[in-house]
């Protein structure tokens, strides 16, 4: 049974000397300190145990890991007996080409943030695009085949979230973005994906008139300090949308507050969190996630911190 502490923020030190007993997984980040996963994983794998004794002694921890130092880490963690690893900001895109193997989705999104280890090595997906999609059904009743969406942003969580729209059949994706550069280069990717029919690009500067009913998605970093203000302005739209915003602290975004204000639908990017780390420990276990545990601890952990 693991005696080891799941709030403490570890570092490749502490590999050295990691117990061998019990199942261990982990989130590498650099910062990771606040990150919410342990809390979703580990009050998982609690409800697990009740019904699966094996899960018993399976933990979730987290390790603060430089960039520098992750072509080093990831064979120490298989070394140390490690099964499972969530990746973080900065270490999605970095870490594709150290896997063994990665599956179709995360080869196109260009970033992994599950790995499994398994005698091959590691090998590598991409959950974030899952946890999107069912986010954006479950608390928006939004569905992406045939839909129009607007996806602000040119970054890695903006082509994770463009592959799965155009993966999942939408009809058409408005890409906006600050700088054209990033935006074009967005599209080149997607273009060599296969992915460049159904595209549309515009700058922040100039957004399009698109149809109601569509599904906006912020997958840019604006909104995350309380002062941010909404990186589209909602006001200039009439026609209602469905409005999505990825970060989930703080909760509200002046993104959020204006979709609000006009009575639309919108939901912060808390429940794709839990998606995407539901379909991380699917992956790892092989077994039924209790998507529920998840919610409520993500919820009692982001409200504390
Ligand atoms: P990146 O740093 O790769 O991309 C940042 C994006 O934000 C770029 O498109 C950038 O535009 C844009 N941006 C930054 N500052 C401004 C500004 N002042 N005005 C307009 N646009 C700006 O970040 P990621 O793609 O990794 O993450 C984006 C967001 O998604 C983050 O807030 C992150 O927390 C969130 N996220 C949430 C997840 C969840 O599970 N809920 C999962 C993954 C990410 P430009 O190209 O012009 O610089």
């Amino acid at each position: 049974m693991h005696a080891l502490d799941t709030e403490k923020v570890y570092s490749l030190e502490d590999l050295v000397s990691w117990p061998g007993e019990g199942v261990s997984l982990a989130v590498l980040g650099h910062p990771v300190k606040h990150s919410l996963s342990p809390a979703m994983h580990n009050a998982a794998l609690a409800h697990m145990a009740e019904r699966e004794p094996s899960f018993r002694d399976w933990r979730y921890y987290k390790f603060d890991v430089t960039p520098e130092s992750l072509p080093e880490a990831l064979p120490n963690f298989a070394a140390a007996g490690f099964v499972g690893l969530n990746l973080t900001v900065p270490h999605k895109v970095v870490a594709l080409p150290l896997v063994a193997s990665a599956d179709p989705e995360a080869t196109r999104m260009g970033a992994v943030n599950t790995l499994k280890r398994t005698e091959a090595g590691w090998i590598g997906a991409n959950t974030d695009g899952y946890g999107l999609e069912n986010a954006l059904r479950e608390e928006l009743d939004a569905r992406l085949p045939g839909a129009t969406v607007v996806l602000l942003g040119a970054g890695g969580a903006a082509r994770a979230a463009a592959v799965r729209c155009l993966d999942r059949g939408c009809a058409r994706l408005w890409l906006g973005n600050r700088s054209s550069e990033r935006l074009q280069e967005l599209v080149r990717q997607l273009e060599k994906a296969g992915l460049g029919e159904r595209l549309r690009t515009f700058l922040l500067a100039e957004p399009p008139a698109v149809p109601a009913d569509a599904i906006l998605i912020n997958a840019t970093s604006v909104g995350l300090h309380e002062d941010d203000a909404s990186p589209l302005d909602l006001r200039g739209y009439r026609e209602p949308l469905r409005v999505f915003d990825m970060i989930y602290r703080p909760p509200r975004t002046a993104l959020l507050r204006q979709a609000q204000e006009q009575g639309w639908p919108n939901a912060n990017g808390l429940a794709m969190l839990v998606h995407q780390g539901v379909r991380s420990l699917e992956i790892w276990s092989e077994a039924d996630v209790p998507v529920q545990a998840m919610q409520q601890a993500a919820e009692q952990a982001s409200s504390q911190s």
